[in-house]
């Protein structure tokens, strides 16, 4: 008997980059002082690593090149796990603060390097804190030219500092000057007109469970696949704590010691695969 599946499979999304080096820390923690923090983000992503084979789920794992060149090892155990490489950029600054040269160099690096130390190519790419705008979408055609096939960045709601408001929230091809770009924007939720982000991160940590839940139910009623994404840094209660004012604290530090539970709950709950195994990208 075989048994035809009808839900859409949806993409698990990782962002891969140390506790301190977040955007809301970026004026708290200079760039400069990366390596006097210690390190988290090999036991991280070990232990996401171990929550995703338990559910035998694949993911796609956009990292930060300079990662991957501090902690090589880091990559290839993603690799190795059957998860898909793809690239956050090296820098972690936000396109927003680019200007386009600046945007080329930065993921050519990263690119080149993450190829080199996973030996598989690498065709996606995810904004740091999902800063390409409406103002600043020349960074399309900048991928494009670069050798990226698919971004992860335009959240279509209006937000301070990100968003592309407007946007189509599912997943769509997206034409160019330089050529095509697949987008696959993180899962929103459509309440009336209003739509929220609703594809984790903080969303996933700080507003009830139901509503990241409702944004995933809402795309298999389309018939759509949605984009859930986090960080291994949040699934680490144990962080060290930052000197930050309390809003930053809230939206870093709240929920910590409740998203394994959540996470849990999720991956019973939908399907999730790899970005790079979309029909589209074939
Ligand atoms: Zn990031």
């Amino acid at each position: 008997l075989h048994l035809v599946v009808s839900t859409p499979t949806h993409y698990f999304t990782v962002d891969v980059e140390e506790y301190f080096q977040v955007s809301a820390f970026e004026n708290v923690v200079s760039r400069t002082d990366w390596l006097r923090y210690p390190s988290r983000v090999e036991q991280n992503v070990e232990h996401l690593l171990k929550v995703l084979a338990r559910y035998d789920v694949r993911a796609t794992f956009f990292i930060l090149g300079s990662v991957a060149r501090r902690n090589p090892h880091v990559v290839r155990a993603i690799a190795g796990a059957g998860h898909e490489i793809a690239s956050h950029g090296w820098s972690h600054a936000r396109v927003t603060r680019l200007t386009p040269a600046e945007f080329r160099a930065d993921v050519r690096r990263a690119k080149r390097t993450l190829e080199g130390v996973a030996g598989t190519p690498v065709i996606g790419y995810r904004a740091p804190s999902f800063s390409i705008t409406r103002d600043n979408d020349w960074a399309l055609d900048v991928l494009i030219e670069e050798g990226y096939r698919y971004d992860s960045s335009l959240v279509p709601v209006r937000r301070p500092g990100y968003g592309y408001a407007g946007g189509d929230p599912d997943a769509h091809w997206i034409g160019r000057a330089a050529g095509r770009l697949y987008e696959l924007p993180p899962a929103t939720l459509g309440l009336g007109r209003l739509r929220l982000p609703a594809g984790g991160g903080a969303y996933f940590r700080l507003l009830p469970s139901g509503i990241v839940r409702a944004a995933f139910h809402e795309c298999e009623r389309r018939g759509v696949s949605g984009t859930f994404y986090l960080h291994p840094w949040e699934l680490d209660p144990d962080q060290p704590r930052m000197a930050v004012p309390w809003w930053t604290r809230l939206r870093h530090y709240g929920g910590l010691r409740r998203s394994d539970t959540r996470l849990d709950r999720l991956l019973q709950e939908f399907h999730f695969g790899p970005i790079a195994d979309s029909p589209a990208l074939q």
